[in-house]
């Protein structure tokens, strides 16, 4: 078959570091990046680091209102359809690059593939839930990364075109957490080497629910410069200018602030962590994935089967409740594992072949 995928924001490269992988084995795949993440450690390296091979096309597409990028990204998308006249389009989780690709394709007849499908937070206040749910209803297959995502899909009446594979980003990390740690590779916002401490946190904050004022990122880091160990917090160019300034303005001289880091240093950050504190879908299962305990702040559950024993915990925004949250002890379950074995690339492919001969 000849596959379109397409790619645009920094965990959907690594999801397709996995599935490129795979779906490369036996057919052929046109790799579509439409730039909505674009800076060196938002995207270069990632596909340097994780051998994802170089995009056959990049549309350059960033910043702007949601309609304005939406926009172009499918006018761009829909003429390399129409130029590479695929046999289906394939898209990853639910950033505006994965609703426009799958808009642009169905409109054409193309069958449209999507991975991570079925995830609902139960609010269109949330972008991201605006494109799940279009992604969903207008794709040929959907796969799910857990069985609760399947059930939702179901119960949408999409269940005949539903599988539960497990959770496609378990492949890379499993694959990453393997290999030995070069933490040279970590930088400050002047190029400088920082020194990672043995024992530490390890924080990301960057979605607009936490970062459009001030106040949110000053509750937060309040309670990580409190704490008994150094945060590692790698900073989002979104929110950099923001990070920088509250750090200074407050004196948060516990917090050890970085440029975003490679998919090898996140993953080691994660395993070798104390306790883990983020707003990040990705970054809580793969605490989650290294037993390591884990605080989401945000006002809604994103991933509800890692909200088990005190493995992940939902905190506000606020100081005093992140803090209270931290101090819990987790259980781990080791029979319990809602998001899979680390083979779902395999899957996915397996299906597709199936659909293919039908
Ligand atoms: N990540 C990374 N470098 C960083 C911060 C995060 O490689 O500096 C990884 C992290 O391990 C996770 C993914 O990026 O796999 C999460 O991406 P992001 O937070 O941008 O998106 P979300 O999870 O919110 O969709």
């Amino acid at each position: 078959m000849k596959i379109v995928t397409v790619v645009g924001a920094r965990p959907q490269f690594i999801k397709a570091a996995a599935g490129s992988r795979q779906i490369r084995k036996e057919n052929t795949e046109i790799l579509v990046h439409t730039g909505q993440h674009f800076d060196e450690n938002m995207s270069e390296i990632f596909f340097k680091e994780m051998g994802i091979p170089a995009p056959d096309y990049n549309l350059g597409i960033s910043g702007g209102t949601h309609a304005q990028m939406t926009a172009k990204m499918l006018t761009g998308i829909e003429e390399i359809l129409i130029k590479e006249n695929p046999d289906a389009l394939l898209v990853y989780g639910d950033t505006n690059s994965t609703l426009a690709g799958g808009l642009a394709a169905v409109k054409l007849h193309i069958p449209v593939f999507h991975v991570e499908a079925g995830n609902r937070l139960g609010t269109l206040d949330n972008p991201e839930e605006v494109n799940r749910i279009t992604t969903d209803h207008l794709a040929t297959l959907d796969f799910c990364a857990t069985e609760d995502a399947l059930e939702k899909l179901k119960k949408e009446g999409l269940g005949d075109r539903s599988y539960c594979v497990g959770n496609i980003m378990y492949d890379s990390f499993l694959h990453f957490a393997d290999l030995s740690w070069d933490r040279s590779n970590i930088v400050d916002f002047n190029g400088n080497r920082v020194n990672i401490p043995d024992e530490y946190y390890y924080m990301t904050c960057h979605r607009q629910e936490n970062t459009y004022g001030d106040r949110p990122l000053t509750e937060i880091l309040t309670a990580m410069n409190s704490l008994d160990a150094p945060t590692v917090y790698p900073v989002h160019p979104r929110n950099r200018e923001r990070a920088v300034r509250i750090c200074e303005k407050e004196h948060f001289n516990n917090i050890i602030l970085t440029q975003p880091v490679g998919y090898s240093d996140s993953v080691h950050l994660t395993k070798n962590a104390k306790k883990i504190v983020t707003d990040s879908g990705g970054l809580q299962c793969e605490a989650f994935y290294a037993g390591v305990q884990c605080v989401f702040v945000l006002d809604y559950v994103v991933w509800p089967e890692t909200m088990v024993d005190n493995r992940n915990q939902l905190a506000k925004a606020d100081h005093n409740d992140i803090l209270n949250k931290l101090s819990a002890t987790q259980t781990i379950d080791p029979d319990y594992k809602p998001f899979g074995d680390g083979h779902a690339a395999e899957k996915i492919c397996k299906i597709i072949k199936e659909w293919e001969k039908r």
